[in-house]
Formats: structure tokens, C-alpha cells, sequence
């Protein structure tokens, strides 16, 4: 069945894509546009490499609950890294770079999360959950992220169907890289704790364009509200890349839109390509106690330096912490005990008074395709 072969990007037709079975859903990253951080009272987006300390930190796995060792932990551990975080006393406190425990959610941020909840036709949540996802890379100098979910089951018009939103969530942004040579990662830390939603579609993108396109859509609708962070960094996808027999692939951090069709088709090329090679290997009769190989390691043969990182290149456009960490994150988020949960409908009622009337006709248009999803009720309803 793997007979096709791929033509040259510019080639490529939709039948083409249909052929391979490409699937493709994005995960968008995008910065709030508000006056401080989430769980603290930090400003947001004041960036600036200049910084009046540096804490030096070694990373070590303990046992967890389950008198078990992370497998993630102990591999970041083996690379014998050490973290320095660069502060700088007006953008981060002590919440941040230690323990202490967070101040309530920011309402603002929770406002605006909820309202692009509503925009995208998501079913609200009762209740506001602070969760933690472990990062184990050191962008987070707690190890953990914190992070809820403000709606869930969207969709929004594309083309003659609709396309899935899964989940809208709310969480915090991670320190920004400033380099990585050798044994030491220098992280600069105030975009640390700043508020971004993460927008999550369903599998539903069936060629490269199509990707791109969806992106874009979701792009304008969250910068419909103005309550957006604007330019190079403030947003950043995580494109996810299957094709038939392959294996979802997920491309992290791509934070130009433009650059996602080039990206995804090589991807689905990649594994369409590695499927035709393994029905090959099958045809000839190859298997793993037939197939010798012999392996050099020549990355200790180059010297250190011979792979600077870029200076300068690492301003909050640079998300290389983020995408490691998310590559190696386990999936499951775990409830966080230090903030009990909020009421999500004491702040959904002020953001559903601001809404456009496009999310009832979006509602009447999912129910007559026969989504089980109720309308929302509210005073933006009532008027229509
Ligand atoms: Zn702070």
C-alpha cells in the first residue's frame, strides 16, 4: 500500500494528501495581554536581558509518591546539566523562582481565557482546577507548571464542516533561554509565570494548508478580543503530524504560521517514507537477527565550541525551553493543593456580555448537524 511517492512540496495535491492519509491538529500557544503574571503580582512582558542576580541550581530526581524514579527526571539528571537563572528584582519574586506558594489566579487573565473560551462555542467548566505539569528541564525552576482548563468541546467554521476545538486552557509561560553550551543552560526569567492560553484542535486538518489555515483562523479569533499579545513569540504552535500506518508526530514550537505547510509536509514525507522503507526491508526479508550495523558516536570527536549557541537570537521569540520540555513532559497533569478550585460561572457571565453574536449562530449551526452541545444561555442569548 506505501506504492506512492511523494512529490515535491509545490506538486503536492490534495488527493495526493488523501492518498498518504496526512492528519494533522495544532496545539497554539498565545500570550494574554494583560498587567501581571498569573499566580503572582509580577508585571508581564517587560523584557530585558539586563539582570541583578544569578542562581546557580543542580537538578536531582527524587522518589515520588509512588517510591518510584521519573524516568524523564533521571534522564535530564544523567546530562549533568547546570541551570543558571538570570533575575531581575521588578520582573520576578519569589513565587516564581522558589516555593512559595501562588496568590490567587489572575482574574483578568482568567476573564480573557474564558471569554476565547466562549468565542470558540467551548463548553464551560463549573470549576476552575489548578493542575501541575511537570517540567524537568529547568525553564521551570520549580518543576512544575501550573495550569486549568477553561472549556472544552468548541468548534469553529472551516471550509463546507467544522473543526474541532478539544480545550482551551489557561497556564503559565516558561523562562527563556538565553544559551546551552556544554554542561551549563542559562535561563533569563522574566517571561517565567507570564498568562498563555493553550488552544488544542481535533485531528481534523487534511493537508498542509489546511493546517495553516485553521491556524490562522484561530489567530484572528483570539486577536478579535484585543486582549492578545502581539508580535515575534507572543504565540507559537505545536504541530501534531500523522499519516496512515505512522505515528502522530508532534513538530514543537513553530511560531510562524507561514512556516507550518513546509514543516508538515516534510514530516508526513519522513514517515511515509520510513513505511515504504520498512515494507522493503519486508519484501527482501530483513529482520533484526539478520541486520548488522556498526555505530560510531562522533559528537564527542568535534570540540565544545564547535556548536555555540546564537547570542542575542533569544529574545521571547525563542521557546527551545518550552519545546524540550514539552517533548519530555509526561501527559498527566496533577491537581494542584495549593489553590482550591474557583467558581468558572462568577467570571463567564461578566466575559459573556462582551461576546460577539457569532457564537449563538455557531451554536444553531453545531446543533443542526447534531452536536450535543447546548447553547449557552446568558443575557447575550436572551437578546437575540
Ligand atoms: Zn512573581
Amino acid at each position: 500500500m506505501y506504492d506512492f511517492l511523494f512529490k515535491p512540496f509545490s506538486e503536492m495535491t490534495d488527493e495526493d494528501y488523501a492518498r498518504v492519509g496526512f492528519k494533522s491538529g495544532l496545539e497554539i500557544h498565545q500570550q494574554l495581554l494583560t498587567q501581571k503574571k498569573l499566580f503572582c503580582r509580577c508585571p508581564a512582558g517587560r523584557y530585558s536581558d539586563q539582570y541583578n542576580a544569578e542562581i546557580l541550581r543542580a537538578m536531582r530526581p527524587t522518589l515520588s509518591e509512588l517510591g518510584e524514579y521519573d524516568g524523564t527526571a533521571l534522564m535530564e539528571f544523567k546530562t549533568k546539566k547546570e541551570i543558571v537563572y538570570r533575575i531581575n528584582y521588578e520582573t520576578v519574586c519569589t513565587y516564581e523562582m522558589d516555593d512559595t506558594p501562588p496568590f490567587e489566579l489572575n482574574e483578568e487573565a482568567l476573564d480573557i481565557a474564558l471569554e476565547i473560551a466562549m468565542t470558540y462555542g467551548c463548553a464551560m467548566v463549573d470549576e476552575i482546577h489548578i493542575a501541575r505539569k511537570q517540567y524537568l528541564d529547568g525553564s521551570i525552576p520549580t518543576g512544575f507548571q501550573r495550569t486549568t482548563i477553561a472549556g472544552v468541546d468548541g468548534a469553529i467554521p472551516y471550509k463546507d464542516r467544522m473543526v474541532d476545538i478539544i480545550q482551551l486552557g489557561l497556564e503559565e509561560d516558561a523562562c527563556r533561554e538565553i544559551s546551552d553550551v556544554g554542561h551549563r543552560r542559562v535561563y533569563i526569567t522574566d517571561r517565567l509565570g507570564m498568562p498563555l492560553i493553550e488552544t488544542v484542535t481535533g485531528p481534523d486538518m487534511r493537508t498542509p494548508t489546511e493546517v495553516a489555515e485553521v491556524g490562522d483562523i484561530c489567530r484572528r479569533i483570539v486577536r478579535s478580543t484585543g486582549k492578545v499579545r502581539t508580535g515575534i513569540g507572543a504565540a507559537r504552535q505545536d504541530v501534531n503530524v500523522s499519516v496512515t500506518g505512522g505515528t502522530r508526530i508532534e513538530i514543537k514550537g513553530t511560531p510562524r504560521i507561514p512556516d507550518i505547510p513546509l514543516l508538515t509536509y516534510n514530516e508526513a514525507m519522513r514517515q511515509w517514507n520510513l513505511l515504504r522503507l520498512r515494507e522493503e526491508l519486508k519484501t527482501r526479508g530483513i529482520t533484526a537477527e539478520t541486520f548488522s550495523a556498526r555505530t560510531e558516536i562522533v559528537t564527542t570527536a568535534a570540540p565544545q565550541d564547535a556548536f555555540p549557541s546564537r547570542p542575542g537570537s533569544d529574545r521571547e521569540g525563542d521557546d527551545r525551553g518550552l519545546r524540550r520540555a514539552r517533548g519530555l513532559q509526561g501527559s498527566v497533569a496533577l491537581a494542584d493543593a495549593d489553590r482550591h478550585p474557583l467558581r468558572a460561572g462568577d467570571f463567564g457571565s461578566r466575559a459573556r456580555h462582551r461576546l460577539p453574536h457569532r457564537t449563538a449562530e455557531h451554536h444553531q449551526f453545531r446543533q443542526s448537524r447534531g452536536d450535543a452541545a447546548p447553547a449557552p444561555s446568558g443575557p447575550h442569548c436572551a437578546r437575540r
